[in-house]
């Protein structure tokens, strides 16, 4: 605002400086005009002079441009020889050469004078000069009547169209200079508002012009790029929290197999009395405590290699159909569950290992958890999933858990069935590192819905 009163005060000091300057120069020409007219009127006079005639006779029939028109007749001497008002041609009279418009007209043959008080009369005359022959000057002088004093006047109306006009634009350049100190002060708050690290919304109304536009862009790009960085701080402050999780459950986790193993040993160390079955009892425990811990070892380095990201894992074309197939004929080895495969050829571009091991999880679950005695894995040619067993499911509330990192129904089941409680939660991983998504439902037995990426391109590869 500063800006705009400063410029506009110049602007008006330029405007007033041209206003005075036309007004003289209109005043000039207005004078001009009537010096023209006057000279005209002495050269006539001149010219009748010149031709013989009387000036008396001349005065009578001579046409006279303004009212009250005084014509004097100066010898090269200086001495009034004829003026028209009888009444100052009464009196004696002082010598005219010293009157500038007559100096001026012996010098240049033509001379005026503006507004020059009479020193014959004492009333203001304007006084035009012409040399004529012999030294003679005829000089004609107009009284400043009203007339002429309105005809000598400056003509204003420009001057007030000026006026009006720089008004209208000073209006104008108000209104435009606060739209944009409008955009301006919204600007400056907005970025006050960034230092102080205050919440800014994209909704500050702007004006409808450049300036308005590129200060809503502004605005716009910064909370996109504010809410991204948001949203990228929040993803690693969740890894961040959930390795710190992972970690204090595995300590926890490991706790319990590593004391039992230790106490086993300290047993048969400090009593080799014991029977050899008692031995055996402890070295199966050893055992079983030795495969929980390898088992947990495994599902968290999977877990990990997946947190540290998409990039870092290997992917190739992976038939689904023979992969799944060589899962069911290993795990019809170890149980009765009926387990039916119906899918089409599927070829996925992925990680061989996580692939195998959502399926594996699935179904190692369905036979340590739910008591099935049938399972059926299903799919479209799109990549959908259903797999579904028979069993007892899981309790409702604990549904919405199921897939969090060491979250179990039933802990001692789960322990006992030699489960980490990553199972699911790896599941869920591998199937979002390949473009997925797992939702279960309790359906007379448990069902897993998902999806995995098809690559329709791709060739058979196996
Ligand atoms: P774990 O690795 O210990 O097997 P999971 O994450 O795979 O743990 O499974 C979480 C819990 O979900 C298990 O403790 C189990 O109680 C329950 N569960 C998983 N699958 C089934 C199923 N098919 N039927 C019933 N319960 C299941």
């Amino acid at each position: 605002m500063r800006v705009f009163l400063t410029v506009l005060a110049f602007c008006w000091f330029l405007v007033g400086v041209f206003m005075v300057l036309q007004y003289h120069r209109e005043k000039e020409f207005k004078a001009e005009l009537l010096d023209t007219r006057l000279q005209m009127h002495n050269e006539q006079i001149i010219q009748d002079l010149r031709n013989g005639e009387d000036i008396i006779n001349i005065i009578q029939k001579i046409d006279v441009p303004v009212d009250g028109l005084r014509v004097t007749l100066i010898d090269s001497k200086g001495e009034v020889i004829y003026d028209n008002d009888t009444h100052i041609s009464s009196r004696p009279l002082s010598n005219h050469n010293n009157r500038p418009e007559i100096i001026e007209a012996r010098n240049f043959g033509k001379g005026h004078a503006v507004e020059r008080i009479s020193e014959s009369d004492d009333i203001p005359y304007f006084y035009s000069a012409q040399l004529g022959d012999n030294g003679l000057v005829v000089r004609s002088a107009a009284p400043y009547t009203h007339s002429l004093i309105d005809f000598l006047r400056a003509d204003f109306t420009l001057l007030w169209i000026m006026a009006g006009l720089t008004l209208v634009m000073s209006l104008f350049a108000f209104w435009s200079s606060h739209k944009i100190s409008l955009s301006i002060t919204r600007l400056s708050r907005f970025a006050e508002k960034a230092e102080r690290g205050e919440p800014i919304y994209d909704e500050e109304a702007f004006p409808n012009d450049e300036l308005g536009n590129i200060a809503s862009n502004i605005i716009h790009l910064y909370v996109q790029r504010d809410q991204h960085h948001k949203k990228a701080l929040k993803q690693e402050q969740d890894k961040i929290r959930l390795k710190k999780q992972l970690t204090n459950n595995i300590n926890h986790e490991l706790k319990t197999p590593v004391a039992s193993i230790l106490l086993c040993l300290e047993l048969l160390e400090d009593h080799p009395e014991l029977s050899d079955d008692k031995k055996t009892d402890f070295m199966d425990k050893i055992k079983i405590n030795a495969q929980r811990l390898n088992a947990l070892l495994l599902d968290v380095a999977t877990i990990t290699r997946m947190d540290e990201g998409a990039t870092l894992i290997e992917k190739e074309n992976v038939d689904l159909k023979a992969l799944i197939d060589e899962i069911i004929e290993e795990e019809r080895l170890r149980t009765n569950m009926k387990i039916i495969l119906d899918i089409p050829s599927l070829i996925v571009y992925g990680n061989r290992i996580l692939l195998e091991s959502i399926f594996r999880n699935l179904i190692d679950n369905a036979i340590a958890y739910s008591g099935a005695s049938e399972m059926k894995i299903s799919a479209d040619s799109e990549g959908n999933f259903i797999i579904r067993d028979n069993g007892c499911g899981i309790p409702s509330e604990h549904l919405p858990y199921i897939f969090e990192r060491f979250y179990r129904v039933d802990k001692g089941r789960s322990r006992a069935a030699g489960g980490t409680g990553l199972g699911l939660s790896i599941v869920r991983n591998a199937i979002t590192l390949h473009g997925g998504d797992i939702t279960a439902e309790n359906n007379n037995g448990l069902t897993y819905r998902f999806n995995l990426k098809v690559n329709k391109n791709a060739t058979k590869s196996t």
